[in-house]
């Protein structure tokens, strides 16, 4: 059972009441936590005021309820009252207002296209607007219409031919397809250099196919409605040079395709990142260890009928179904232990996803988390976030400011520079901590200073026992002037920061306050 006391909630520092990604919660009154929202929906209470009748909303109808005890908003041809979530909301009512009476789709999408809306909000859906709303999502190039007649044409052969349509461009992705008796392969020819399998992401479940491709800021979609069975595990090859990207998959009985399926509504269709629909697909727990006497490191196993690496300085959304409502929250995968020797590429295996969690004793999230047993399910995201690994190539010294768990970040942003970076000089993690038993992987990250001479870390606690000999403080501007001093004059220099938010804000400020720029600094939030 979850044990969630209503008054205690959120308690202060709670990340209900503190902003990640540079936004400003607002303090919520007592009983307004995520958790009394779900009891009030399950309570029967009519939220909408329409006795569970569903209607049309024109636009004018829209526009008239445009105050707070009087609150619609659309979301995706979807109109919600908001009125009853209004003091529950952790962005503060005048957030949820700026969209009153309005479409608030792209407002959404930019603040927290994460968060799971529909279910959140079901039981305050007034019903469809009466006409297509304005924000619906932009679809740039959409040239499904024709997979069914092409593929009758391309059938068991690979064609060079591009199968796009009139409005395509140079840069637009195409695919194609093949067939031999055994396998069936979509080759999709991204026109883009220096492609990898982190951004290639492939899931092939009850015959749907879904394969993402992730060019810059855009993503371009392959998703089929596969004609026959085919088997759980796939192939994914990558010829890195031109940009091709072939799936394989195993035909399930072996006679010929006529076609490769029907299209899925999103085919074919390359479009802004931001504007995609996360997806998600079902992890099984395989093992949870303690890192610390609140921390555990958990290891999800992807499905085999899944392509996924979570690329470096990227997070993922878990989803859980918590008192019948889906709720989500972000994680950082890591690595499974510090490598100590950075020599070779890391140890990264892709067919497990590690996160290390802190379980608040009131968490919301993690005391759901804390209670799966081995082998039950979770649903995981595609990576989300804005960090690129170039930021790191071509520098002298990083520096890695983190506090608590805002260290999940850093292991694998260690990992990439130690190994990937060659005119790499230093690597210093400072890391605030609360005590010292609050310390992540200690032991492991002096070994690695003893072993590797780039690499140092610097203990800072805030809440020290008596004997504690080392740092003691919240980060200040006379802190990090002492502990970061570059090999160089002038080197090249990134300082990553993640931690609770108004750590990474002050961390910022301090830094700006010490001479050093913007394009210097990367802060890791939503
Ligand atoms: P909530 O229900 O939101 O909070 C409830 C209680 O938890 C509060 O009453 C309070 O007692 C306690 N609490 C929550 N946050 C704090 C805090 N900062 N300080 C003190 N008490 C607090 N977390 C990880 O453990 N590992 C990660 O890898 C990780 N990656 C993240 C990546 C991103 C991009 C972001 C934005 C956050 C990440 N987090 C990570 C935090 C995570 O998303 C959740 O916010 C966290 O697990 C708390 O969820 P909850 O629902 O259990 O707590
Ligand atoms: P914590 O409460 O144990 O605090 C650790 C240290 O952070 C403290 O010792 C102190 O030095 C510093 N700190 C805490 N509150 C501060 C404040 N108000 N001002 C200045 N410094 C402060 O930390 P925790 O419970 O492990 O929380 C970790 C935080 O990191 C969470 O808020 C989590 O959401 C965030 N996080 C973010 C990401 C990301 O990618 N954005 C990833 C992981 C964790």
């Amino acid at each position: 059972m979850l044990n969630v006391p209503p008054q205690a909630f959120p308690a202060p520092g709670s990340q209900q009441r503190v902003a990640a990604g540079g936004r400003t919660k607002v303090p919520l009154k007592p009983g307004r936590s995520l958790m009394d929202w779900i009891r009030l929906t399950k309570s029967g209470k009519d939220l909408t005021g329409l006795k569970g009748r569903l209607i049309e909303v024109t636009e004018d109808e829209l526009a008239k309820h445009n105050k707070k005890e009087d609150c619609w908003i659309c979301i995706r041809g979807l109109v919600y009252n908001v009125t009853p979530y209004m003091e529950y909301h952790p962005g503060g009512e005048d957030e949820l207002m700026k969209a009153a009476g309005t479409d608030g789709t792209d407002l959404f999408d930019q603040v927290h296209r994460w968060v799971n809306y529909e279910s959140m909000l079901k039981e305050c859906l007034v019903g469809r607007m009466a006409f297509k709303p304005i924000a619906a999502p932009k679809v740039v190039v959409d040239i499904s219409s024709t997979l069914h007649e092409e593929k009758k044409q391309l059938n068991g052969m690979l064609s060079e031919r591009k199968v796009l349509g009139a409005s395509a461009r140079d840069t637009t992705p195409s695919y194609d397809w093949f067939q031999t008796d055994d396998l069936i392969t979509v080759v999709i020819y991204t026109k883009q250099k220096d492609m990898n399998a982190e951004l290639v992401i492939v899931d092939c479940h009850d015959k749907r196919l879904r394969g993402e491709i992730i060019l810059d800021d855009h993503s371009y979609l392959v998703e089929v409605d596969l004609d026959h069975e085919v088997q759980d595990d796939f192939a994914v090859n990558i010829a890195e040079k031109i940009g091709k990207v072939e799936i394989i998959l195993k035909k399930k009985d072996h006679i010929q395709w006529k076609v490769l399926g029907l299209p899925l509504e999103s085919h074919n269709t390359l479009i802004k990142r931001t504007e995609r629909g996360l997806f998600y697909r079902k992890c099984k727990l395989v093992s949870k260890t303690e890192v610390t006497h609140d921390t555990k490191l958990f290891c999800f196993m992807l499905p085999r009928s899944t392509h996924l690496q979570v690329p470096t300085g990227r997070h993922v959304y878990l989803k859980q179904t918590i008192a019948g409502t889906e709720v989500v929250k972000p994680y950082t995968p890591l690595l499974p232990f510090l490598p100590l020797d950075f020599k070779e590429p890391s140890c990264q295996d892709d067919a497990h996803i590690y996160l290390m969690i802190k379980i608040y004793s009131h968490g919301l999230f993690t005391q759901a988390l804390d209670h799966l047993q081995i082998g039950d399910d979770i649903s995981v995201s595609n990576p989300e976030g804005n960090f690129k690994t170039s930021q790191v190539q071509a520098l002298e010294d990083l520096f890695l400011l983190a506090a608590g768990t805002g260290f999940t970040p850093m292991v694998k942003l260690m990992n990439f520079a130690l190994t990937r970076v060659d005119c790499l000089r230093t690597v210093k993690l400072i890391f605030f901590n609360k005590k010292e038993d609050d310390i992540l992987w200690r032991n492991q990250l002096e070994q690695l200073a003893l072993r590797d001479e780039r690499f140092e870390v610097q203990f800072i606690l805030s809440e020290p026992a008596e004997d504690w000999v080392g740092k003691r403080g919240k980060i200040s501007s006379s802190l990090l002037s002492e502990c970061m001093k570059r090999s160089k004059k002038d080197s090249k220099v990134l300082i990553c920061i993640c931690g609770p938010t108004a750590f990474t804000e002050q961390g910022v400020q301090y830094l700006k306050d010490l001479g050093y720029s913007q394009e210097e600094m990367h802060t890791f939030t939503e």
